[in-house]
């Protein structure tokens, strides 16, 4: 499928409304499985299991059919969500969060309307909170960082001063620093993860490294503004972060 000659705008449209179908789907999926399994009719096809229906028959992966499984069962059970998967409100992964950390229909019920909209992060936190658990912080590194940190860990380092120092080195510039504490965040998305400084007028252009000539932005708003400018190829994928 070839969509280059799509505008920016169809482009965007075009992939809300699959979205869009995609969500309706899902739920009349799990209608479907909810209906299958309360038949028992994948052992008609000699599976033993749900389970084995989903992987095996419909080729799903393992924790993919895990999830649907949980949320088909959920639906029977809590035929009020259907809707709210629907229309995408509520996810796979945000039901079977709610499942897993609940065991009371009342308190799953409370809790589903109280997750509905949130990212599985944003409902872990909450959760967390709610069952007064101390807070859990994911931070996502590639993995030669991730065993550099495990092996400062390991050997007691103290990893402050270590990010200290790393800012030093690379926020060496007086304007640079100035900008960043003046940014913070991307300037066009919002996000904190992997920043970069933009030159608004290009250096070679003649843009210089003034604060009013730099700004932050994350490496994908970078890469955006490149790819609009004609300087780069679309293509390949962009960070996966979120905000
Ligand atoms: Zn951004």
């Amino acid at each position: 499928m070839n969509l280059k000659h799509l505008t920016d705008q169809t482009l965007l449209a075009d992939t809300k409304s699959l979205v869009r179908q995609e969500h309706a789907l899902l739920a009349k999926i799990l209608w479907h499985l909810k209906e299958v399994d309360g038949r028992r009719l994948y052992s008609e096809l000699k599976y033993g299991s749900l389970f084995d229906y989903c992987t095996k028959e419909l080729g799903y992966s393992e924790s993919s059919a895990q999830r649907r499984i949980i949320a088909a069962r959920a639906l029977a059970q809590f035929p009020e969500i259907a809707p709210k998967i629907e229309s995408g409100t509520l996810t796979l992964a945000t039901v079977a969060l709610v499942v897993s950390e609940f065991k009371d229909p009342a308190e799953k019920r409370e809790m589903f309307i109280k997750v509905e909209g949130l990212s599985r992060t944003k409902a872990v936190a909450l959760i967390d909170e709610i069952k007064d658990r101390p807070k859990t912080y994911t931070v996502t590194m590639d993995e030669e960082t991730f065993k550099l940190w495990q092996e400062m860990q390991q050997l007691g380092i103290d990893l402050k001063k270590v990010v200290a120092q790393a800012k030093k080195t690379k926020l060496n510039t007086p304007s640079k620093r100035a900008v960043f504490q003046r940014d913070q965040v991307c300037q066009q998305c919002g996000s904190i993860h992997r920043l970069e400084f933009d030159h608004r007028k290009p250096k070679g252009l003649g843009g210089d490294n003034t604060p009013a000539n730099l700004r932050v932005l994350c490496r994908s708003c970078n890469q955006r503004k490149g790819i609009a400018a004609g300087l780069i190829r679309s293509g390949g994928g962009g960070a996966l972060n979120r905000k």
